[in-house]
């Protein structure tokens, strides 16, 4: 076994490699760039070695650098973890040449499967399923419109070297076919240099099913079930589980063998994913392979009970494979969120910026976090948009989605924009408690901006109850610390009127042992809850039932947020309740004459002139941030006035981009 590994990789997947390493024993060592000098994974592992600029280009994507890293601190061996150069087969073969192992798939393997072309003919040759199109490349518009003819609209294009969702684009009929090949491949020129593209069948309403896949040096093979990711936005997963609710034993062995038959024809080691697209029918098609430990790899974890970090190190040490495909059994059902650095009430942009308040849920039994920041930690704009994983693990799905929405609810993030309360919402979806999973589901279920989860009956009820808790223990605080002594005087029962948008109800509220019985509509609850004044997080039981609400205080009032609800509510005395109906209504300033830029980045282009009609929906600018484009769309019909800064511009927050009339 190796004594020593470095890992080529900052963020969550960087320290979760660190805590395998380190439970078998090995010492690590992390590389970083000078954005990253005081990064969580740095201060996890034994060394750490500076590779330059913050730039990906300039460190963590630099062979050389990691590969002299390595020598200078005597590592053997080298785990890549995801994305930077753990799929660039060039690294893999100079990491050989200079005598280290990889940690990882062969060079030809990864080669192979890189090319989205190259793999789905190798996949066809293995036997393998695959989405039905034209296996070859397109050389132009021309040529793009014939092979779409032929395959049958809607089809997708893809970038012959994608990944993360990007350079992929639908065209639903012959209309839209030069706007989706120009904006596919424009997208694939930024994000993988290299603008080659596929055209392939729409498989509509799909679901995207995974295989898990481990294999030694040894010609041993197996499989370790599946994982649904069907909860994407703009094909990146958000949400994945295992097992998928969808798949029945005959799919899952039928795709488990497709996979592993795949491997064995690329030769194949270490740990790998094998990606299909489902139709509704349950038949299924090969996407492509990833030759990497995949973002999503701790659902199948939690089920399985096998690390496979730690199963690609044995890989690489040249272990023999110590588990059968009959030792594989799934035991209960685990679910993971995606905690991004994004805003969902703004059109999921990016968000950057400093962790101020950074409390994550407590882990326990069935509660696993990932994450590679803490406290205080920046999420820059040169990496990864993602902050942790968190994910859970019970004996049923319900079980698992129940504990995921708490723990969602309990996990306080402030200073950046962040999706949390979208991932609660998910949580909460009754849909989504069935199973009824596509990609489409979050199109559908939310449309392109999320403005929180309705606020319904039960939910009103909690934030209510938490409001006057918070209320009665702030009130109760505030007279012992002005008049000690006071606390007999304080108690009893308080008629109280909570407003929560802008509905009023009545409460009556007194404080007993455990907490509180309240009574609003008609209804007297019991709510218990261990709460004191000073924490952000408020977890309560209403009448038995757990729940967890988290509070921001504003000048008057709270805005509670909990299962992707979130709202201003504010308890009032009668007296108080009286004059607030006196105050004058503060009236906004109205911003709808301008087109604001949503997020900080680079205007790449206009598509406007000033003086032009435009329709709602229209493509008005587009706005690069974090290497993804965001067209700006007209949000009603109207006519431009004005422009006011031209392509190039780097831009902040809310910086007007154009007048209209
Ligand atoms: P996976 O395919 O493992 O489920 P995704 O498709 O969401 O994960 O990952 C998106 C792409 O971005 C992948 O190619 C992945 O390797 C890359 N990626 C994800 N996170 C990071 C990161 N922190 N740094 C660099 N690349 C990343
Ligand atoms: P990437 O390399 O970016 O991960 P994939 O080929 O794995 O690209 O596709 C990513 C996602 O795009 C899939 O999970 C699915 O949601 C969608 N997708 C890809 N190909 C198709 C297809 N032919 N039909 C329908 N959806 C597709
Ligand atoms: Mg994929």
């Amino acid at each position: 076994m190796f004594k020593k590994i470095l890992i080529a990789n900052r963020g969550e997947i960087a320290c979760r490699i660190i805590r395998s390493a380190k439970s078998m024993g090995i010492a690590t060592v992390a590389v970083y760039s000078e954005v990253d000098a005081d990064a969580k994974h740095v201060e996890m592992a034994d060394q750490a070695v500076n590779i330059g600029p913050p730039e990906a280009t300039k460190s963590y994507l630099v062979a050389k650098k990691i590969i002299a890293a390595a020598k200078k601190t005597g590592a053997e061996a080298i785990h890549p973890g995801y994305g930077f150069l753990s799929e660039n087969a060039d690294f893999v073969r100079a990491v050989a040449d200079a005598s280290i192992t990889f940690i990882g798939p062969p060079a030809e393997a990864i080669a192979a499967m890189g090319d989205k072309i190259t793999s789905k003919k190798l996949a066809a040759k293995a036997g393998v399923i695959t989405v039905p199109g034209y296996q070859g490349l397109i050389t132009g518009t021309e040529h793009a419109l014939e092979i779409a003819t032929d395959i049958g609209y809607p089809v997708m294009i893809k970038a012959t070297a994608g990944g993360g969702g990007k350079g992929m684009r639908i065209a639903m009929t012959q209309a839209e076919m030069e706007e989706s090949i120009s904006s596919a491949r424009h997208e694939a020129l930024a994000s993988f240099g290299d603008d080659r593209i596929f055209i392939e069948k729409y498989i509509e309403n799909p679901r995207h099913i995974e295989i898990q896949i481990l294999a030694d040096t040894h010609g041993n093979i197996i499989h370790l079930g599946e994982r649904e990711c069907s909860i994407q936005r703009r094909h990146q997963k958000v949400i994945e589980e295992a097992p998928s609710p969808f798949l029945d034993e005959d799919t899952r062995a039928a795709m488990g063998a497709q996979a592993v038959a795949l491997a064995r024809m690329v030769d194949y080691t270490s740990a790998g994913t094998v990606e299909f697209i489902a139709d509704q029918k349950k038949n299924f098609y090969f996407l492509e392979m990833n030759t990497r430990l995949q973002v999503e790899h701790p659902v199948t974890e939690m089920v399985t009970g096998v690390d496979l970090v730690e199963a690609m190190i044995r890989i690489a040490a040249g272990e023999k494979l110590w588990l059968k495909q009959d030792d594989i059994k799934l035991e209960g059902s685990a679910i993971e969120a995606r905690v991004y650095a994004e805003d969902p009430y703004r059109g999921f942009l990016p968000s950057i910026g400093r962790l101020k308040r950074y409390l994550p849920p407590e882990t326990s039994e069935g509660v696993r976090l990932d994450d590679g920041v803490y406290e205080g930690a920046e999420i820059s704009m040169y990496y990864d948009p993602m902050i942790a994983k968190l994910i859970t693990h019970k004996p049923t799905r319900k079980e698992a989605i129940l504990t995921m929405g708490l723990a969602l609810d309990s996990y306080y993030i402030r200073g950046i924009a962040h999706n949390i309360t979208f991932l609660s919402a998910v949580m909460a979806s009754e849909r989504f408690a069935k199973g009824e999973l596509s990609t489409g589901f979050i199109a559908e279920e939310f449309g392109d901006g999320f403005e929180g989860a309705p606020l319904t009956e039960k939910i009103q009820t909690r934030l209510i109850a938490t409001a006057a808790f918070l209320y009665g223990r702030d009130y109760a605080r505030e007279r012992r610390m002005l008049t000690p002594g006071a606390q007999a005087k304080g108690s009893g029962q308080k008629e109280w009127v909570v407003r929560l948008g802008g509905v009023e109800t009545a409460v009556s509220y007194e404080a007993d042992a455990k907490g509180a019985r309240i009574s609003l509509n008609g209804k007297s609850l019991s709510l218990q809850s261990d709460w004191v004044p000073g924490w952000s997080v408020f977890r309560g039981a209403l009448d038995g039932t757990p729940f967890v609400v988290e509070i921001d205080r504003l000048a008057m009032g709270y805005k509670l947020t909990t299962s992707g609800v979130s709202e201003t509510v504010v308890v009032l005395t009668l007296r108080q309740a009286e004059l607030y109906h006196r105050m004058p209504v503060k009236v906004p300033a109205d911003t709808s004459k301008f087109l604001l830029c949503p997020m900080p980045g680079l205007l790449v282009s206009v598509h406007v002139k000033a003086g032009e009609k435009v329709l709602a929906g229209q493509a008005l600018v587009v706005v690069e941030a974090m290497k993804m484009e965001n067209i700006l769309r007209a949000e009603k019909d109207g006519r431009v006035a004005k422009i006011r800064v031209k392509a190039g511009a780097s831009m902040a927050v809310d910086d007007v981009i154009l007048e209209f009339e």
